[in-house]
């Protein structure tokens, strides 16, 4: 393992349900400081991938049934969610999920949950949150469930931010997104990357914007990684300019 490597998932196989068999030995590599992109269509393994690090497979009758998974060089198969955010690791789920009935600051607050450092360094946290998005210092009173989608994709990343994660498993953060919108929270990851060094592993259907922000890429197809390389490189692959950015 090098330094600098954060996780390390290596040739796992994931089944649902005892039989379907969806992930067919994927591996891959988060370097501490990287925003690494998870790429490919729809069902090519993606959101398996990432619960499958964050151990939240069980309840969709998923599990791991070889390869491993490891965060800073310690075996993390299996661990309880919980404890990983203990460690640094926490996934902004897919859809948002936000508490629909509570304020977008009370969400935000629900996320520091794990904490116990005390009253003070969490609003210091909240004002940080509010600082990348100013939207949701904007809308703080308002209920969650009333706001726009883009907004709700700010909640659950300002959510995740707040339990102070070392790396952040982000799945398909543009999907439903206008382009603008899109381009405003990618630009909030890169930020938060450069400026308070966290680390993304990041699923995503728009090859474009992601290749655009992320360091290095991996490509999934049918729970198979085919290609992987620095995202300058996947950018100017004509493979991947063929089937994944639309521009042959
Ligand atoms: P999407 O962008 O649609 O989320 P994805 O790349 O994230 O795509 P996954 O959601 O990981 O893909 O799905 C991979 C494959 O696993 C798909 O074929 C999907 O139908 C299947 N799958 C996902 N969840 C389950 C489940 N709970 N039971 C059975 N099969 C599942």
């Amino acid at each position: 393992v090098q330094a600098d490597t954060l996780l390390e998932v290596n040739n796992i196989e994931v089944i649902y349900n005892h039989v379907i068999l969806v992930l067919k030995g994927v591996s891959l590599t988060v370097p501490k400081g990287g925003i690494t992109a998870l790429l490919g269509g729809n069902g090519a393994g993606k959101t398996t991938t990432l619960k499958a690090v964050s151990n939240l497979l069980h309840s969709e009758r998923g599990e791991v049934t070889k390869g491993t998974i490891k965060y800073r060089g310690e075996d993390i198969h299996e661990r309880d969610p919980a404890e990983l955010v203990q460690k640094g690791v926490i996934q902004v789920m897919e859809g948002r999920h936000c508490f629909e009935h509570l304020t977008v600051e009370e969400n935000l607050l629900t996320g520091a949950y794990t904490r116990k450092d005390g009253s003070a360094n969490i609003q210091q946290d909240l004002e940080l949150v509010y600082t990348y998005f100013p939207r949701l210092k904007e809308r703080r009173k308002s209920q969650a469930g009333y706001t726009s989608g883009g907004e709700q994709q700010m909640v659950a990343m300002g959510r995740a931010l707040m339990s102070r994660p070392e790396t952040i498993l982000l799945d398909e953060p543009s999907m439903g997104l206008a382009p603008q919108l899109v381009e405003e929270i990618f630009t909030i990851v890169k930020d938060l990357n450069e400026k308070e060094g966290v680390s993304f592993l990041l699923a995503e259907q728009n090859t474009n914007v992601a290749l655009r922000f992320a360091h290095y890429g991996y490509i999934l197809e049918s729970g198979r990684v085919v290609m992987d390389g620095p995202a300058a490189e996947l950018r100017e692959n004509p493979d991947v300019k063929e089937f994944y950015l639309g521009m042959s």
